[in-house]
Protein backbone atom coordinates (compact mmCIF):
# COMPACT_ATOMS: atom_id res chain seq x y z
CA UNK A 1 0.00 0.00 0.00
CA UNK A 2 1.11 3.24 -0.64
CA UNK A 3 -0.09 6.52 0.28
CA UNK A 4 -1.20 9.00 -2.28
CA UNK A 5 -2.94 11.79 -3.25
CA UNK A 6 -6.16 11.86 -5.74
CA UNK A 7 -5.18 14.11 -8.81
CA UNK A 8 -8.90 14.97 -8.88
CA UNK A 9 -10.36 15.41 -5.61
CA UNK A 10 -7.01 15.97 -3.52
CA UNK A 11 -7.94 13.24 -1.20
CA UNK A 12 -5.57 11.32 0.56
CA UNK A 13 -6.09 7.94 0.23
CA UNK A 14 -4.21 4.26 0.24
CA UNK A 15 -2.92 3.19 -2.93
CA UNK A 16 -2.35 -0.57 -3.79
CA UNK A 17 -0.57 -0.29 -7.05
CA UNK A 18 2.34 2.17 -8.49
CA UNK A 19 0.16 4.08 -10.46
CA UNK A 20 -1.18 7.71 -10.61
CA UNK A 21 -4.91 6.88 -10.76
CA UNK A 22 -8.02 8.67 -9.30
CA UNK A 23 -9.10 7.09 -5.70
CA UNK A 24 -11.97 4.75 -5.44
CA UNK A 25 -14.39 7.66 -4.69
CA UNK A 26 -13.76 9.76 -7.49
CA UNK A 27 -13.67 6.44 -10.04
CA UNK A 28 -17.26 5.64 -9.12
CA UNK A 29 -18.61 8.93 -9.02
CA UNK A 30 -16.68 10.22 -12.71
CA UNK A 31 -17.05 8.50 -16.17
CA UNK A 32 -13.83 7.59 -17.08
CA UNK A 33 -13.25 9.18 -20.24
CA UNK A 34 -14.15 12.44 -18.03
CA UNK A 35 -11.18 11.10 -15.62
CA UNK A 36 -9.24 10.39 -18.81
CA UNK A 37 -10.21 14.44 -20.21
CA UNK A 38 -9.01 15.66 -16.47
CA UNK A 39 -5.44 14.46 -16.75
CA UNK A 40 -4.63 14.26 -20.52
CA UNK A 41 -5.27 16.68 -23.33
CA UNK A 42 -7.43 15.10 -26.08
CA UNK A 43 -10.11 14.71 -28.49
CA UNK A 44 -13.10 14.06 -26.42
CA UNK A 45 -17.18 14.67 -26.17
CA UNK A 46 -19.88 14.50 -24.72
CA UNK A 47 -23.85 14.60 -24.03
CA UNK A 48 -26.24 16.50 -21.95
CA UNK A 49 -29.55 15.62 -20.91
CA UNK A 50 -31.97 17.35 -22.75
CA UNK A 51 -29.35 18.44 -25.38
CA UNK A 52 -29.99 17.94 -28.81
CA UNK A 53 -25.70 17.66 -30.44
CA UNK A 54 -22.71 16.68 -27.89
CA UNK A 55 -20.14 18.95 -26.87
CA UNK A 56 -16.60 18.54 -28.23
CA UNK A 57 -13.69 19.45 -25.72
CA UNK A 58 -9.92 18.76 -25.51
CA UNK A 59 -9.57 18.83 -21.26
CA UNK A 60 -11.80 18.87 -18.30
CA UNK A 61 -11.39 20.30 -14.80
CA UNK A 62 -13.42 18.62 -12.73
CA UNK A 63 -14.41 19.34 -9.16
CA UNK A 64 -17.07 18.16 -7.22
CA UNK A 65 -20.74 18.00 -8.99
CA UNK A 66 -19.21 20.01 -11.89
CA UNK A 67 -16.87 19.89 -14.55
CA UNK A 68 -15.62 22.42 -16.82
CA UNK A 69 -14.64 21.75 -20.19
CA UNK A 70 -12.06 23.48 -21.99
CA UNK A 71 -11.86 24.09 -25.67
CA UNK A 72 -15.00 23.43 -26.69
CA UNK A 73 -15.64 23.60 -30.35
CA UNK A 74 -18.86 26.03 -29.89
CA UNK A 75 -16.91 28.51 -28.60
CA UNK A 76 -13.69 29.18 -27.16
CA UNK A 77 -15.00 29.61 -23.80
CA UNK A 78 -14.90 27.28 -20.76
CA UNK A 79 -17.94 25.45 -19.83
CA UNK A 80 -18.82 24.31 -16.94
CA UNK A 81 -21.33 20.86 -17.03
CA UNK A 82 -22.90 19.67 -14.21
CA UNK A 83 -21.56 15.46 -14.06
CA UNK A 84 -25.30 14.77 -13.00
CA UNK A 85 -26.58 15.92 -16.14
CA UNK A 86 -23.88 13.80 -18.32
CA UNK A 87 -25.79 11.02 -20.64
CA UNK A 88 -22.45 9.72 -21.82
CA UNK A 89 -18.71 10.91 -22.41
CA UNK A 90 -16.34 9.48 -25.14
CA UNK A 91 -12.55 10.18 -25.65
ZN1 LIG B 1 -10.50 11.52 -5.78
Amino acid sequence: MNDAICPICEARFLRDDDGTGPCPGCVRKYPPSLLRAARQQGLYRLSLRGEPSPYTFTSAVIHGQYATLRGTAANKENMDVRVNDIVWCLG
